[in-house]
């Protein structure tokens, strides 16, 4: 379990120039969303979040404040934050056998081999190309799967809370110059203080790129009914959009690619699936709006 370092060390996030105009650290982003249940409860031991699917649930997607109110949790003494918190956003997505986000890349399996000596000869090892694949707990999409419930641990969920804190504190400490001296937090990673600020931020980037990459975040094609295609981050669940906003939150800047000349821009607003974006370029904006407008209107009155 990672440490918290005192709540007095941290650097404000907008000193870092790391929060949004409404002063919320984590930007708004296209996502295709996750299910939120209608009922969440933590268990009599105050160890679990439970889930329960049977009245089914709705549709969630990432909003700014989402990653603070996250990061929030390390300060919570009792589970009720933690339950209002998943009432709101619903569960992390983790796996049952290793509390990482169920998308995480397969680990390999580890078998047990009995060798010619018989039982007591046996030698456990890791068997190539035996690979274990996790599941989301619940499979929401299969009506017929069965299950109506879930849970994950609110230590899992402290952890996470505490690494993402860390994380947005050391780019904090980056950003403002503090260098590398920000020891506690590095501690709070079980990473040594590293030798130059270098070396610090390709560290920092690993243990972004690390949440990314459990999440299995990557650029996907949405091409819904009745509109454009879009590329997306597909963050599918409430972990793969917290690692999103993680990501722009360290590198200050939002993600989205503009409609009219592709480029990669840093948007305001959340852009919609199915509704095109324009970055803030003097020939993008307002202008290509205008013309995507006119041409739509000259193909009506071909047609
Ligand atoms: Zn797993
Ligand atoms: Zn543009």
């Amino acid at each position: 379990m990672t440490r918290t370092p005192a709540r007095d060390a941290a650097i404000p996030y907008d000193l870092a120039g790391m929060t949004m105009e409404d002063g919320q650290l984590g930007r708004p982003f296209d996502a295709p969303g996750w299910m939120v249940p209608s009922s969440v409860a933590a268990d009599s031991g105050g160890e679990l979040l439970t889930f329960n699917w049977k009245d089914g649930g709705h549709i969630r997607q990432p909003k700014s404040g989402m990653l603070e109110r996250f990061i929030r949790l390390v300060d919570s003494r009792t589970v009720d934050p933690f339950v209002r918190y998943a009432r709101s956003w619903g569960p992390l997505g983790l796996c049952s056998a290793h509390d990482l986000p169920y998308q995480h890349h397969p680990l390999p399996r580890v078998a047990r081999l009995v060798g010619a000596g018989g039982p007591q000869a046996a030698e456990y090892r890791v068997e190539p190309g035996l690979f274990v694949m996790c599941e989301p707990a619940v499979d929401w999409d299969r009506s017929d799967s069965g299950a109506s419930r879930n849970s994950e641990p609110i230590s899992a969920w402290r952890g996470y809370a505490h690494q993402a804190q860390a994380i947005v504190q050391l780019a904090a400490a980056l950003h403002t110059d503090s260098g590398v001296g920000a020891s506690e937090w590095w501690e709070a990673l079980g990473h040594p203080n590293p030798s130059d600020v270098g070396q610090g931020r390709r560290r920092l980037a690993g243990l972004v790129g690390r949440w990314l990459h459990d999440a299995d975040i990557a650029p996907q094609l949405n091409w819904p009914a009745h509109s454009g295609p879009m590329v997306t981050l597909g963050a599918m669940s409430l972990f793969g959009a917290l690692a999103v906003q993680l990501l722009t939150a360290v590198a200050r800047s939002g993600w989205a690619l503009c409609s009219s000349c592709g480029a990669a821009y840093s948007p305001i607003r959340a852009p919609r699936i199915g509704q095109r974006n324009y970055c803030p370029k003097p020939t993008c904006g307002t202008k290509a709006r205008h013309r995507f407008a006119q041409q739509q209107k000259r193909r009506r009155a071909r047609a």
